[in-house]
């Protein structure tokens, strides 16, 4: 037994669990993927708002079940085309992982989702979490489950000081999930306890007096609301300058599919590496002749492939996890090739690289090079 839960009684209990629910049938969201309880719908939507929000998954969702509406034709569809459908979402290993628990459950399952979370976290990408929301959302099963908000709203509700992303927090957090869990509706239950987190007690103001179990709360009764769940450790931020360079052979471009174990795998990308000290340090934003035979030889190494740098396109910053890029876009020009990329490659006009899955960045390359382009000229 956990300290923290002693004072959990029968009255506890049933005075939270009768103020929660009348709370949800009040203010519970109307999300696409609650219309159903089909597994298929629950998983697709689980997995695509693991570090993503409500509101950027929502298109994504309807976009991906229009093309992909039963686990069959996510099985059926090349890796490629679920890629496709995934792009700008990130995280990209979310959907190399779908992809193969379709085919898992079509070709050894008969289509059919395990309803037992202990056999659902078994299959690719499936996590202690999902496997509850899949089990108790499409099957009512008694799962209980933590995730971003509920971990948030637990860890206030039991006044928990110590970091919940400890093997100790995890534990005391996933056998409260249970303790409080109702065995009616016991889905319903776990979305209105997501609810009340993602829209009650929210990260940096809850709103406490207009929140139904206040007077269960621990963190408010304390007046700790701000300081509890003790704060994740921020990642150490690198800073990096990439370099893709966009090269012109007759009107085409020369595309690399990302191999497993690169940022994008399975994506397609530009050439792009990571600049060396020394050009970094010579800036960027105007090109000397010095710089530009560097990064030459630098695509060559990587490539085989001998090009002319002629322009710089644009600038990009963005952030990948824990890095924090700026990516210069080049344009070059075709000379020659010693020998063929290490990854597979392709060369495409600009208007078939839609085809292809790209990241985010790639994407904004690729549709600069197939608008008019407007070249910053004048780069040395
Ligand atoms: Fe969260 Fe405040 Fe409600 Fe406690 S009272 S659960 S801190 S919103």
């Amino acid at each position: 037994m956990f300290p923290e839960l002693e004072h959990i009684d029968q009255n506890w209990l049933q005075r939270f669990r009768r103020n929660v629910r009348t709370w949800y049938s009040k203010h519970g969201r109307n999300l696409p993927w609650r219309q159903s309880h089909d597994p298929y719908l629950v998983w697709i939507s689980e997995i695509m708002l693991q570090q993503t929000t409500v509101v950027a998954v929502v298109p994504y969702y309807e976009r991906f079940l229009k093309r992909f509406p039963t686990v069959a034709e996510l099985a059926a569809a090349d890796e490629q085309e679920v890629l496709r459908y995934w792009e700008g979402l990130g995280y990209y290993s979310r959907a190399r992982n779908i992809h193969k628990t379709a085919r898992l459950i079509v070709n050894d399952n008969q289509g059919q989702f395990p309803d037992d979370e202990e056999l659902l976290a078994k299959l690719p990408g499936i996590g202690r979490y999902t496997a509850g929301a899949i089990a108790s959302f499409a099957f009512d099963r008694k799962a209980p489950i933590v995730e971003a908000n509920t971990l948030r709203l637990y860890c206030r509700l039991l006044g928990y000081r110590g970091d919940p992303r400890s093997t100790a927090g995890q534990r005391l957090l996933w056998a409260f999930a249970e303790l409080i869990l109702t065995r009616q509706s016991p889905g319903r239950f776990n979305q209105s306890l997501m609810d009340l987190g993602a829209t009650v007690c929210q990260p940096t103001e809850p709103a406490c007096p207009e929140c139904p179990v206040r007077n269960c709360c621990q963190a408010f009764a304390n007046s700790e609301q701000t300081v509890i769940p003790m704060a994740a450790k921020k990642p150490k931020i690198t800073q990096l300058t990439d370099v893709a360079i966009a090269i012109d052979k007759d009107g085409e471009f020369l595309l690399l599919k990302c191999r497993d174990g690169e940022r994008w795998a399975g994506l397609w990308d530009f050439p792009r590496f990571t600049i060396d000290e020394t050009v970094r340090k010579a800036s960027l934003s105007r090109l000397t002749e010095n710089t530009k035979r560097r990064l030459e030889t630098q695509l060559h190494d990587a490539t085989g492939i001998k090009a002319i740098i002629v322009d710089r396109l644009t600038e990009i910053r963005h952030t990948v996890t824990r890095y924090r890029i700026r990516l210069v876009c080049l344009q070059a020009e075709f000379q020659s090739q010693s020998r063929n990329p290490s990854a597979e490659y392709a060369w495409i006009a600009p208007g078939k690289i839609e085809d292809y899955p790209l990241s985010t960045t790639g994407r904004q390359l690729a549709e600069l090079l197939k608008a008019p382009v407007t070249l910053e000229k004048g780069n040395g």
